[in-house]
């Protein structure tokens, strides 16, 4: 079958999943290539209607699953790996059209999408408690995790499998039931993933699926549903702070992952070829458009000229292309809109005294944006302050650490960072100081779901994958025992 075909089969126009059913809608949505700009499905276009249908299944579920032995959710979860492994082209096909991203990075997201699905198994037959005696009283304390109910689930379009697997995993493990809004730019990949989780034994409403082109309207219809006890949300820090003040009104558990602005640090002392290395992992990984990638560039002055020479070179020899093509290395951005976006960083950082010291090439036709490094960039520049999500890359040389590290820190955001140095003691030290929950270490790449993914300061709330994540999905309870 080719992609049409395979789109076809999975019948978008019926993408929503409510309770096991799939449902059509009045009105249907484009999506589109970013690589051709072609239209390659519409898909079922849902309203508060469907959002308020979805939360009945995930509650009218939720006992049972709830219900089920760890070890039994355990097994579903097992086969939902397997089965999502299975499925891997499928699933890199689907990303590559409607993200964008090239084949080897649609095939690592689906590698590291399922593989939320193994550990979670693991994780879920692993959830202790604690029995403790009160001190004064000697009354015995018995505590115990619970699932924290029925959970809504929002992700971006960066990462359509990975966003959503890295939810879905732990809710199920720790016997929540979901509702699922996926970006309405990536809603393909999430409908191939309900039908797998469905194929592979996830019983009917567990998880459930709501595509809308209005996701304001059925955020907050689940938002204000006293039903829905948790929502856990990835994109941008202002959506996840408008989600933050409607989840107040009802005190609603929220776990937040946001965005980024990530420094990777280059010591005096550093292995270069490696630093170069690291920071085309980091930095061009889904073309930049990556939470964790790397914006800001910290050379030391000593290996400045000899860094940026080869990191310009490599940039250069990046293969721009559509991510269907096995050649392309990265693909297009997601949108004309954000094609606009960075340009203007560019052309902002370029009018303040940057210098564009290396720029690659790209296809004329679809939303392509050239690799560019910057340097001469000023502390200042209103590019190091936001997040790019953009194939551009701005170095700042320095001398004085503490200097650097202000800069570093100088940032509302605090997801990622990198530091490359000679010694392992002395990028520690470094990355002790630097204010991001995630600092990769002589590596450009910070991703594990066995990690607690997360940020500080604006980048976020809460952490996902590793045993924090099943956490984020569960209420402690405790009881306390008469021990007369
Ligand atoms: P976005 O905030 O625009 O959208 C994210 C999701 O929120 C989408 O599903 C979107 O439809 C929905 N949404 C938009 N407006 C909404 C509203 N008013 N009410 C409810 N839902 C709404 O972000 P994006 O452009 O899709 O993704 C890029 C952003 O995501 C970047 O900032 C990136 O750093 C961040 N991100 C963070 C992580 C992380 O783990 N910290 C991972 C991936 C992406």
């Amino acid at each position: 079958m080719d992609l049409h075909d395979r789109i076809a089969h999975l019948d978008p126009k019926h993408g929503i999943l409510v309770g096991g059913r799939p449902l059509g809608a009045e009105r249907t949505f484009a999506v589109h290539d970013p690589a051709t700009l072609a239209t390659i499905a519409e898909v079922a276009d849902a309203g508060p209607e469907h959002a308020t249908a979805a939360v009945d299944a995930a509650a009218g579920a939720l006992a049972a699953w709830a219900a089920e032995t760890p070890r039994a959710r355990a097994e579903v979860l097992r086969r939902a790996f397997d089965a999502l492994v299975a499925e891997t082209d499928l699933l890199a096909d689907l990303i590559v059209a409607e993200n964008g991203k090239a084949r080897a990075d649609a095939r690592a997201e689906v590698a590291y999408a399922a593989e939320f699905f193994r550990w979670f198994s693991e994780e879920a037959v692993r959830s202790e408690g604690d029995y403790a005696v009160a001190p004064a009283s000697g009354t015995r304390t018995i505590v115990t995790h619970r699932p924290v109910g029925v959970a809504a689930l929002v992700t971006p379009w960066n990462f359509p499998a990975a966003m959503a697997t890295r939810k879905i995993a732990p809710a199920l493990a720790a016997g929540c039931t979901v509702v699922l809004k996926p970006a309405s730019e990536t809603p393909l990949t999430a409908i191939a993933i309900v039908r797998i989780l469905r194929e592979a034994g996830v019983p009917d409403g567990v998880v459930n699926l709501v595509p809308t082109t209005d996701p304001r309207a059925v955020v907050t219809t689940w938002l204000e549903d006293s039903r829905v006890r948790k929502v856990s949300f990835t994109g941008s820090t202002g959506v996840g702070r408008t989600l933050l003040h409607q989840a107040a009104d009802r005190v609603l558990n929220a776990s937040m992952e946001l965005g980024g602005n990530a420094a990777f640090v280059v010591t005096a002392d550093a292995d270069v070829d490696a630093a170069v290395a690291g920071a085309m992992i980091a930095k061009f990984r889904g073309g930049g458009q990556a939470c964790t990638a790397a914006n800001r560039f910290y050379v030391h002055a000593d290996v400045a000229e000899a860094f940026i020479a080869r990191f310009g070179a490599a940039v250069e020899a990046l293969r721009v292309g559509p991510g269907a093509d096995e050649e392309s290395e990265i693909g297009p951005l997601i949108s004309a809109r954000a094609v606009e976006g960075v340009q203007a960083l560019v052309d902002e950082a370029v009018a303040a005294g940057a210098r564009v010291s290396h720029r690659g090439a790209r296809p004329e036709h679809g939303w392509f944006f050239p690799p560019t490094v910057l340097t001469d960039v000023a502390p200042d520049s209103p590019i190091l302050g936001q997040e790019i999500f953009g194939p551009v890359a701005p170095v700042v040389t320095w001398t004085d650490e503490e200097e650097m590290l202000a800069q570093v820190n100088g940032t509302e955001f605090g997801l990622a960072s990198y530091v490359y140095a000679g010694r392992l003691q002395d990028a520690l030290k470094i990355a002790e100081r630097i204010e991001a929950g995630m600092v990769g270490i002589n590596r450009g790449i910070v991703s594990d779901p066995a990690a607690p993914f997360g940020g500080f300061k604006q980048s976020g709330l809460g952490r996902e994958g590793a045993r924090e994540g099943l956490r984020e999905f569960q209420e402690t309870q405790y009881f306390s025992v008469d021990w007369s």
